[in-house]
């Protein structure tokens, strides 16, 4: 089963749920409201960002304590 990723329409909450395509969308597990599906395109994309910006900064600080 594929991984979606949801956010909350009310309070903006971020979460990750494994489930059937067919299946109806989860309530918020913090406040209970109706979540949006986010696009799984989406997922990789961020990821992929956050690891070349954490890499990045690796290299930045090695740089400075060379110094
Ligand atoms: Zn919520």
């Amino acid at each position: 089963m594929p991984i979606y990723e949801f956010r909350c329409a009310h309070c903006d909450y971020l979460f990750e749920k494994m489930q059937s395509h067919s299946a109806e969308y989860p309530p918020c597990p913090v406040c209970g409201s109706v979540v949006d599906r986010i696009m799984s395109a989406a997922v990789p994309r961020f990821k992929g960002k956050g690891f070349h910006c954490t890499d990045y900064t690796r290299h930045g600080v090695k740089k400075h304590i060379s110094r």
